[in-house]
């Protein structure tokens, strides 16, 4: 039918402009592009002053491994990966973004973190060498929680990243196999409790993965990916990198 024809086109069209025009998340000037620092986004969510004011970590200071940052190698005691990558501190706004991604289902929220992420990485990589990724991994949700949930919000940004830079990727490798009670407000003695056997490998590794990534969106005390190491060291692999959005360190363990 012409009339569902010139209907399809106009929604196209709105579609379109809405996609070319939009308005930056945080200071509401209009941004006309959806490429962030070379990465492609669904829809354009920064300007680039505000790109320019995020509060990163300091990559360079650490070079590239927060856990070099003797403050932060401190604060997270029994830990079973090797290096910590990180974008920012749990703070503004990157603390206003991962709540509404998980509360509000701003999805497109991922593609941001991971286009990030991913700028960072590669900014790290010109000057560190790191050995190659040779898997790109989430931390899994249980999945009574996914079900309720609907999304795990560690997948969203990790499937992202891991396409971006064509890193192999992994979603089902590592299962949550207990559905534990929340780590909030635990000490990293009972987090390491309350999380023994929660996870497992649904498959044997291969021979070649010896340096795996494994991606979060907020780490606290680096338990919960420290577990899911031991379980990769066990299964040949050589070394763990932690990606995270955001850290936020314990006061005390
Ligand atoms: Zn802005």
């Amino acid at each position: 039918m012409a009339w569902q024809l010139e209907l399809r086109k106009l929604k196209a069209c709105c579609l379109s402009s809405l996609r070319s025009i939009s308005c930056c998340d945080l200071c509401g000037e209009n941004v006309n592009n959806s490429f962030l620092l070379g990465y492609s986004l669904p829809q354009a969510l920064l300007c680039q002053n505000c790109v320019n004011d995020l509060p990163y970590f300091n990559q360079q200071l650490v070079a590239g491994n927060l856990l070099s940052w003797p403050a932060i190698y401190h604060a997270l005691p029994n830990i079973h990966f090797e290096q910590l990558f990180a974008l920012s501190p749990y703070i503004y706004p990157f603390n206003k973004w991962l709540a509404q991604m998980k509360y509000l289902g701003r999805f497109e929220l991922a593609h941001l973190f991971s286009a990030l992420l991913c700028a960072q990485w590669q900014a790290m990589v010109k000057h560190q060498a790191l050995a190659p990724v040779d898997l790109v991994l989430p931390v899994p949700l249980h999945i009574k929680k996914w079900q309720l949930r609907g999304y795990n919000q560690a997948h969203l940004i990790a499937k992202c990243f891991a396409k971006q830079l064509t890193f192999p990727y992994d979603a089902k490798l590592v299962v949550r196999i207990k559905n534990n009670t929340s780590q909030m407000g635990k000490t990293g003695h009972q987090r390491r409790k309350n999380l023994a056997n929660t996870f497992a490998l649904q498959r044997k590794l291969a021979s070649h993965i010896k340096h795996v990534l494994i991606i979060d969106d907020v780490v606290t005390t680096g338990t919960t990916v420290s577990e899911i190491s031991k379980l990769l060291k066990q299964a040949g692999v050589e070394t763990v990198t932690l990606v995270t959005v955001c850290l936020t360190l314990p006061k005390s363990n």
